[in-house]
């Protein structure tokens, strides 16, 4: 997922995979790091499990420290973003001048640049579309550098599938609700369950295992086994979950008799 800045210019042209292009980013080129500033970054479910874990923090403190919440434009849903140091320029916290200090870890859409991508999943239509488009920022040398790539080698490179894997449930929940259309409004319990889940698996750790949630919904024992030790595990079954709370989809199933357990952590 690809937040163009305003010094962004995207290219009219759809790529496919094997698409090809040039580019290579690395230290010595004179824009090095000046694309880590200023920018707008939206995490994903996935990329703030892997940025507390490293930086050993619990996701409320790194919430806390790192992050704002937005509303994501056509679907009111709320979501995360990164916070910009204030000083001259807006470095990112994480920019060094040996460049990104949490490389292995940093998020999606430092990942994905200079590519782009779009993810359209129509109302009531099965079918989703997915293709590729090139961002080039003014100030961005790499385009100059003769290292060629396809968009499917771009991407293994990156590690995006996996990142793209791992946040499927979350894209699937946004696409859908950006699919009803603005009107389509969800509770503001429904709102705090989704941003909950999103950004905060400790949280929904704590909703799950205690509150009598388990005793509501029937979920087989050696996926809450999983649950419990895996952050990954937690949120697909969170947006699994989701899925029926939010859109009175499938979901999880209830036990025979259960009602739903919607409420937030506070109150369960
Ligand atoms: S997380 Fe790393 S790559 Fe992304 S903007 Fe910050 S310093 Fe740059
Ligand atoms: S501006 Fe482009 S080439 Fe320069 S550091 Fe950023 S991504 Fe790499």
């Amino acid at each position: 997922m690809e937040i163009p800045t305003p010094s962004s210019q995207i290219e009219p042209v759809k790529l496919v995979p094997e698409s090809r292009f040039r580019f290579a980013c690395h230290k010595g080129l004179s824009c090095f790091t000046q694309c880590c500033r200023g920018i707008d970054i939206i995490l994903t479910p996935y990329d703030i499990l892997r940025m507390k874990k490293r930086l050993g923090l619990t996701a409320e403190e790194f919430l806390l420290v790192h992050t704002d919440v937005e509303i994501l434009e056509k679907t009111m849903l709320p979501v995360v973003r990164l916070k910009m140091r204030e000083e001259e320029g807006s470095p990112c916290p994480f920019v060094t001048s040996e460049g990104c200090s949490i490389y292995e870890d940093r998020p999606a859409t430092c990942r994905y640049y200079p590519v782009g991508m779009v993810f359209l999943k129509k109302q009531d239509v099965a079918d989703k579309e997915e293709f590729y488009f090139m961002v080039r920022e003014d100030h961005c040398k790499g385009f100059a550098e003769s290292r060629e790539w396809t968009v499917a080698e771009w991407r293994a490179d990156q590690g995006l599938d996996l990142y793209d894997e791992r946040n499927r449930g979350w894209m699937e929940i946004i696409l859908r609700k950006k699919s009803l259309g603005p009107t389509a409004e969800l509770s503001p319990k429904a709102l705090q369950l989704f941003f909950m889940v999103s950004s905060n698996v400790e949280s929904f750790r704590r909703f799950v295992f205690e509150s009598r949630f388990l005793s509501s919904y029937d979920v087989p024992a050696e996926r809450i086994e999983k649950m419990r030790n895996d952050d990954v595990e937690l949120l697909e079954f969170g947006f699994e979950w989701l899925r029926g709370v939010l859109y009175g989809d499938k979901g999880v199933d209830l036990k025979p008799g259960a009602a739903p357990r919607e409420s937030g952590p506070a109150s369960s």
